[in-house]
C-alpha cells in the first residue's frame, strides 16, 4: 500500500482509544504515537489512556454543555428580546388602534350628534389632534360646481383665513387629482414645485401631510395636516393614520350632508307641504266660499222666487200660497175667517209716465215700506206695478181688516220724496173676505181688486168691501174687455166738444175733444169708466187714434177761428214717428194743421225729453201747437219747461177748485201764471165751475179757461 504522507510522518508505535459517549457514540479518539523505536506502548499504557480519554470526554461533554447552554441561553434571551420588542410593537399597535378606534367612534359619535358641519369639523380636528401633530388643520372641499374650493374648517397658526378660491393648482389641488394620500417634507415639496405640478399656496411648510377625502368614490376634498417646523415630520404611519380618519371623515361628511339634506329636504317638504296645505286651506276656502255663495244663490232663489226683486216684499206667488193655507184652515175652522186687501196706487200710473220709471221705481219701494209697517203684523205682497195685497190672517172680526186697509191709505198720505221731489199719491184699497164660496186663492185676489176699482171710482183714498153688487158689476167689467174690442171695429167712440174760452169776454177760442164711449148697453161712458181697462189691454192707441181722426173731421164744422184740442197719452207720443202719423191724420181729415192742438202731460215729456223736443218741434213747424195738460199736479220741475216748444199750459182743475175757498192761497196759481208769463206761454185755466173761480182767476192774469161754467162737453151737433 502506497504511503499518504498527508497523514503524517511513519510512527514506531501508535497507540490510540476511542471516546465514547452516551449511547455509545464515538465522539472522537486520543492517539499517542512514537517516532523512537525503543519507546512502545503497554497494554497498561492501553487501559491508562482509556481512562484518561474518559476523563477527557466527560470534560469536553461538560465543556461542551457549558457552551451549548451559554448558546441555548444566548439564543433565548435573544428571543425573548424580540418577543418583547414585538410585544412592545404590539401593545404601542394596539394602543394606537385603541386610541383610532376611539377617534373612530368619537367621529362616527360627532358627525352624528353635532349641531352643525362647523362643530363637526372642529371635533374632527380635536380628535385628530389627539392622534397626530394637527396644530395646522385644514379641510378642503371641492365646491358643488366643481370650480371652487372651500375651507369650511381651517385651524393654522399663519394663516388664520384661508378664502375660498378657485382650484388651482396647490398641494390640495394635487392631492385631489391623484386621489392619494402626500406626505411631503421640504424636499418633497420643493421638487414638486420644481416639476411645476404644483405651485404653492400660503406658507410654506416644513412637513405637509394631505389625505383625499373620498365620497362615493369621488375625492371631494383634502384633509390635511402641516407643520411649519423642522423638528415634527409627519410618518407613515401619521398618513395612514389620516388616511383612515379621512375615510370616516368623509364618511361623517358623506352622512352629515346626507342628515343635511335631509333637513333641508324635510324643510323644503315641510315647506311644500305647508304651501300645499296653505293651497288647500285656500281652496278649502274658495269651496267653503263657493258653497256658501251657492247656498246665497239658492236662498236668494228662493227668496226671489217668492219675493219681489224691487220692494223685496213677498210677490204674488208667495201670497197664493199663504192665501192657500188660510182658506184650507177656514173650511176646517170656519171661525178663523181671513181677509185679502187688494192696494193700488193712486194716479202711480201718471206718475210713472211723467217722472220715468227710474223715480217710480223709487216711489214704489219707500211706498212698500210704508204699507209693509202699516199692515204688520199681517203679510203684504207686491203684485206687480203698483198693486199690493195684503191678507189679513186668522181674522176674529171683519173690522180688523178695514182697520188695516185704513192704516194703508194713512200712510200714503205724507207725501213720498224722491229725487228732491215730493210726490202725493194715495191708495185705493179693495177688501174681500173669505167665503165659502171661494175655492181658489186667485178668486179672492179678483174680487178684491173688483172692491178696489170701486174705491177708486168713488174718489180714491178709500176702501171699499166686495159684495154682491160688486160681484154683479164685476161681471159686467169683465164684459167691458170684450166690449171695448168690439167697440173699436164697431166705432163706438166719439168726440165731445168743451169749449176754451177768453174769460174776460167770453169768446169761444177753441175746444177740447174729450172721449166718449156710447155704449150699446151702458150708454154714455166717461173715459174714466174704461181708460183704465182700454190701457190694460192695449187698445187705448187705437182707441186715442181713431179719436185724433173724429176729432179732426168733426172739427171742421166749428168755426175757423177755433182750435181743436186732442188729448194725447204718454204712451202713444213715445212713438218715434208720432208726428208723422199724426199731421198725416190731421192732413186725412181735411183741418188746417194750425187749427190743431195737442194736449200732453209733464211726464210724457219728461221721458224722452229730446225725444219729445224734436217731435213738438217738428209737429209745431207744421202748425200743430202744444198744451200742457193738468199743469201743476205732475212733478213739475218748472226749469224744463223752457226746453219745450210749449204754446200754453192748463193749469189743473184741483187748484182752480181751491182757487175761490175761502182762506185758500193762491199762490201756486200766481207762480204757475208768473212762470208762463216769463216764458211767453199761455195760461188755461180748467175746470172753471163759478164765476168767482173765473173772477179769481182774471184776478191772477189768466186771461183763458175752461169748465163747466161756460159749458159741459157735448156732441158737436149740441154745442150751443
Ligand atoms: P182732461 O184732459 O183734464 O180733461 C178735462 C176733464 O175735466 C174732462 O173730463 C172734462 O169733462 C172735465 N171738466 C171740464 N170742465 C169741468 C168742470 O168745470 N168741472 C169738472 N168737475 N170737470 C170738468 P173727462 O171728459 O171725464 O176726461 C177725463 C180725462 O180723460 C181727461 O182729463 C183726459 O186726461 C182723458 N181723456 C179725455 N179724452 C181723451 C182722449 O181722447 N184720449 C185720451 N188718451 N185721454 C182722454
Ligand atoms: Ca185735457
Ligand atoms: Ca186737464
Amino acid at each position: 500500500i502506497p504511503r499518504d504522507d498527508s497523514l503524517g510522518p511513519e510512527s514506531e508505535d501508535w497507540l490510540g482509544v476511542p471516546m465514547i459517549g452516551a449511547a455509545a457514540a464515538i465522539r472522537g479518539a486520543i492517539v499517542v504515537q512514537s517516532y523512537l523505536p525503543d519507546t512502545r506502548y503497554s497494554e497498561e499504557d492501553r487501559a491508562i489512556l482509556i481512562y484518561v480519554a474518559q476523563h477527557i470526554l466527560t470534560a469536553l461533554e461538560r465543556k461542551q454543555a457549558k457552551t451549548d447552554l451559554e448558546i441555548r441561553v444566548g439564543e433565548r434571551t435573544r428571543e425573548l428580546a424580540d418577543a418583547l420588542v414585538d410585544l412592545q410593537q404590539e401593545v404601542i399597535e394596539r394602543q394606537r388602534n385603541e386610541r383610532l378606534q376611539r377617534a373612530l367612534f368619537r367621529i362616527a359619535e360627532c358627525a352624528a350628534a353635532a349641531d352643525s358641519m362647523s362643530d363637526f369639523y372642529a371635533n374632527v380636528h380635536a380628535i385628530v389632534g389627539d392622534l397626530l401633530n394637527a396644530r395646522n388643520f385644514y379641510i378642503a372641499l371641492v365646491t358643488e360646481d366643481g370650480k371652487e374650493l372651500e375651507f369650511p374648517y381651517s385651524v393654522d397658526e399663519i394663516n388664520p383665513l384661508r378664502p375660498r378660491r378657485p382650484l388651482a393648482n396647490g398641494m390640495t389641488e394635487y392631492v385631489i387629482g391623484t386621489g392619494r394620500a402626500l406626505l411631503a417634507d421640504r424636499t418633497r415639496i420643493d421638487e414638486l414645485v420644481g416639476s411645476g405640478d404644483v405651485q404653492r399656496f400660503g406658507t410654506r411648510a416644513s412637513f405637509w401631510l394631505g389625505v383625499p377625502l373620498i365620497c362615493s368614490e369621488k375625492t371631494v376634498g383634502v384633509l390635511a395636516v402641516q407643520s411649519y417646523t423642522a423638528d415634527s415630520p409627519f410618518s407613515e404611519r401619521d398618513q395612514e393614520l389620516l388616511t383612515f380618519v379621512a375615510y370616516h371623515i368623509a364618511n361623517g361628511l358623506e352622512r352629515k350632508r346626507a342628515q343635511n339634506a335631509l333637513v333641508h329636504d324635510n324643510v323644503e317638504l315641510e315647506a311644500r307641504v305647508n304651501a300645499r296645505t296653505r293651497e288647500l286651506a285656500l281652496a278649502n276656502r274658495d269651496l267653503t266660499e263657493q258653497i256658501k255663495e251657492r247656498e246665497r244663490i239658492e236662498a236668494r232663489l228662493t227668496h226671489e222666487a217668492f219675493h219681489d226683486t224691487l220692494t223685496g216684499l213677498p210677490n204674488r206667488a208667495l201670497l197664493l200660497q199663504r192665501l192657500g193655507t188660510a182658506m184650507q184652515r177656514f173650511r176646517q175652522y170656519p171661525e178663523q175667517g181671513y181677509a185679502v186687501l187688494f192696494l193700488d196706487l193712486d194716479r202711480f200710473k201718471v206718475v210713472n209716465d211723467s217722472v220715468g220709471h227710474l223715480v217710480g221705481d223709487e216711489m214704489l219701494k219707500q211706498a212698500a215700506l210704508r204699507l209693509a209697517s202699516a199692515s204688520a203684523p199681517f203679510m203684504v205682497a207686491r203684485l206687480g206695478g203698483d198693486e199690493f195685497a195684503v191678507l189679513v190672517d186668522s181674522l176674529p172680526n171683519p173690522a180688523v181688516a178695514t182697520r188695516v186697509a185704513q192704516r194703508l191709505i194713512d200712510a200714503l198720505n205724507d207725501p213720498i220724496r224722491v229725487a228732491n221731489k215730493e210726490m202725493f199719491t194715495s191708495a185705493s184699497v179693495g177688501i174681500a173676505y173669505a167665503d165659502v164660496q171661494y175655492t181658489r186663492a186667485e178668486e179672492l185676489l179678483r174680487d178684491a181688486d173688483t172692491a178696489m176699482y170701486r174705491a177708486k171710482a168713488r174718489g180714491r183714498q178709500c176702501y171699499e168691501i166686495f159684495d154682491e153688487n160688486l160681484r154683479a158689476e164685476a161681471m159686467r167689467a169683465l164684459d167691458l174687455e170684450n166690449d171695448l174690442r168690439h167697440a173699436l171695429v164697431r166705432r163706438e167712440f166719439e168726440p165731445h166738444f168743451q169749449s176754451i174760452v177768453s174769460l174776460t169776454d167770453g169768446e169761444i177760442l177753441g175746444y177740447e175733444a174729450l172721449l166718449r164711449w156710447n155704449h150699446p148697453k151702458h150708454g154714455l161712458l166717461l173715459p174714466a169708466d174704461f181708460l183704465g181697462v182700454a190701457e190694460e189691454i192695449g187698445c187705448i192707441e187705437q182707441i186715442d187714434w181713431q179719436m185724433f181722426a173724429l176729432a179732426c173731421e168733426q172739427a171742421r164744422n166749428l168755426p175757423d177761428s177755433t182750435y181743436v184740442s186732442i188729448n194725447v197719452s204718454a204712451r202713444r207720443l213715445r212713438v218715434p214717428n208720432f208726428d208723422e202719423i199724426a199731421l198725416r191724420t190731421i192732413e186725412a181729415s181735411g183741418l188746417p194743421p194750425r187749427r190743431v192742438r195737442l194736449e200732453v202731460t209733464e211726464g210724457a215729456l219728461l221721458d224722452q225729453p229730446e225725444q219729445m223736443r224734436s217731435i213738438l218741434l217738428r209737429l209745431r213747424m207744421a202748425g200743430v201747437l202744444v198744451q200742457l195738460d193738468d199743469f201743476g199736479t205732475g212733478y213739475s220741475s218748472l226749469s224744463y219747461l223752457h226746453r219745450f216748444p210749449i204754446h200754453s199750459l192748463k193749469i189743473d182743475r184741483s187748484f182752480i177748485a181751491d182757487l175761490a175757498e175761502p182762506g185758500s192761497s193762491p199762490a201756486v196759481v200766481k207762480a204757475i201764471i208768473a212762470l208762463a208769463e216769463s216764458l211767453d206761454v199761455e195760461v188755461i185755466g180748467e175746470g172753471i165751475e163759478t164765476p168767482q173761480q173765473r173772477d179769481a182767476l182774471i184776478e191772477l192774469g189768466c186771461a183763458i179757461g175752461q169748465g163747466f161754467y161756460y159749458s159741459r162737453p157735448a156732441l158737436i151737433a149740441n154745442l150751443a
